[in-house]
């Protein structure tokens, strides 16, 4: 309701141009929006759940009711899908929001939020449930949550630590009781890392997740924690970073080490933090938890600058999927009374859904051979910007970039590369669409066989398979290289 009226004038302009690109690009593909199914399904002992969620906290059970009433109440706008199970057996549940629940939107981006991958953090598990009863309850009153519905598919998977959960401690604002999964794994330290070999045995939870952002492609993000009130964007790991085990002199030279470590979309990752901390109704203040805890100017820090991390879910969606996920710490307790709930909920509604809005911004388009057909896996990669990311299965792309002048370099096996230029505006996103010509096919090779097209070489940059960690520490041009150079003096010159 709130958000009734804050719909601007870009947005409605948005709003009609993705309506026009739908009808255009996807020949018969626009989903339907028809209003909610009128025969409602039987009621059952659980269904006011899905009208009205308390703010207490849900056990996995209660979790799991409320999300299938949800379900069961509205249909033509939600689905319910379990991307695995936990150590102990605990469904991984995603609800998707949206008037197209079951069926990607030919055009239009897939978003998620993920919460409570560290069991004793959950009150991001208790606002997205309460994200998803927004969601589901306003469309037909608000415009803002309609717009988004109808243009995006919302991916919530509220626990990714259920069994972490299941030992927590309401109340208990510091500690790591609960924050590990049931093999005392952090889930926040086990995905493949850009920087560094991570050695840890990876975990259920851990791959249900790889595998889950495998399959569809997320253009946007957001993973929640509790502990501290900030955003705090990519990259979490360092090429230097290195981990005190017990000497206090190496704890207090990484206090002040620790230098930030800066992605090449670092200007739309400050951005989307930025939307984030300040459609929230404190963040972007930037006051300290505690007074021995940091003070964050305008809410936001770069990952690393504030401690460096291995393994973390945040670089691994970016620098593989290309994927922009931020990290939300939305309570400086980590699980504060049940009480303080509706507060929180207060704070971060406006954030959680305006944060959701800005994967429509920038470009989208679609990549087609000279026949028209969609490339699949065409890789693109902005120029200046050094991680790339790929078309879907139906030639579609996005990337979140703010206004300016851009040349993308677009790529697929069997094709002549090619590079487009294009403007970004602040008012609606950039349609691109770029038509590949097939390479010349190599006379001669395979006389006899079946004819060969010259296999174009993949990026360097692309989608690493083996760490290349190693490869942007001889780069002398690479934004890695020279964060690293900068660190390699600064070691030099203190230890000498
Ligand atoms: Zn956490």
């Amino acid at each position: 309701m709130i958000l009734r009226n804050t719909i601007a004038n870009g947005q409605l302009l948005l709003l009609l141009m993705l309506l026009y690109t739908s009808e255009y690009l996807c020949s018969g593909k626009t989903v339907s929006t028809e209003p909610l199914a009128v025969a409602l399904p039987e009621p059952r002992a659980y269904l006011p759940d899905a009208q009205n969620l308390d703010f207490v906290y849900h056990d996995h059970e209660e979790l799991t009711r409320f999300l299938r009433a949800t379900s069961a109440r509205y249909p033509n706008l939600t689905a319910l899908y379990s991307i695995g199970k936990s150590i102990q057996g605990r469904d991984l549940w995603v609800m998707v929001v949206s008037s197209s629940p079951y069926e990607h939107m030919v055009g239009k981006p897939d978003v998620k939020y993920v919460g409570n991958i560290h069991g004793n953090e959950p009150v991001g598990r208790e606002m997205l449930l309460h994200l998803i009863q927004y969601f589901v309850s306003s469309y037909n009153t608000d415009q803002y949550v309609k717009w988004l519905l109808d243009n995006t598919r919302i991916h919530i998977l509220p626990t990714m630590n259920p069994d972490g959960y299941a030992v927590s401690k309401e109340g208990t604002c510091d500690g790591g009781q609960g924050r590990y999964n049931a093999r005392g794994f952090d889930l926040n330290r086990n995905f493949p890392d850009y920087f560094k070999q991570n050695n840890k045995r990876g975990q259920p939870e851990t791959d249900a997740v790889k595998d889950w952002i495998s399959k569809i492609q997320f253009v946007l993000s957001g993973s929640l924690h509790g502990g501290a009130l900030v955003a705090s964007y990519p990259y979490d790991n360092t090429p230097n970073s290195r981990i005190c085990r017990s000497s206090a002199l190496c704890a207090m030279f990484q206090t002040y080490s620790a230098a930030p470590s800066l992605t090449p979309d670092d200007d739309v990752f400050k951005h989307l933090s930025l939307v984030y901390a300040r459609n929230h109704a404190k963040m972007s203040r930037g006051v300290a938890c505690k007074s021995a805890t940091p003070a964050f100017e305008n809410g936001i820090t770069n990952g690393a600058a504030w401690y460096p991390l291995t393994g973390g879910m945040q670089d691994y969606n970016y620098v593989w999927y290309g994927c922009m996920e931020i990290t939300l710490e939305i309570s400086c307790c980590k699980f504060p009374p049940a009480y303080e709930l509706k507060k929180y909920w207060e704070d971060n509604q406006l954030s959680l859904i305006k944060f959701l809005a800005e994967a429509h911004r920038g470009v989208q388009g679609f990549v087609f051979d000279p026949a028209g057909m969609p490339i699949e896996r065409a890789s693109i990669k902005i120029k200046g910007r050094d991680v790339g990311f790929q078309t879907t299965k139906y030639g579609e792309f996005w990337r979140i970039l703010l206004p300016g002048y851009y040349k993308a370099e677009v790529f697929a096996e069997g094709y002549a590369p090619r590079e487009v230029e294009f403007v970004i505006v602040e008012q609606h996103p950039t349609l691109l669409n770029v038509t590949l010509q097939a390479s010349k096919r190599v006379e001669g090779v395979g006389a006899g066989g079946p004819s060969f097209y010259r296999p174009m070489q993949a990026p360097q940059h692309y989608r690493p398979g083996a760490p290349p960690y190693a490869a942007a520490a001889s780069n002398d041009n690479g934004i890695l290289s020279t964060i690293s150079n900068g660190l390699n003096s600064l070691y030099s010159n203190i230890f000498g």
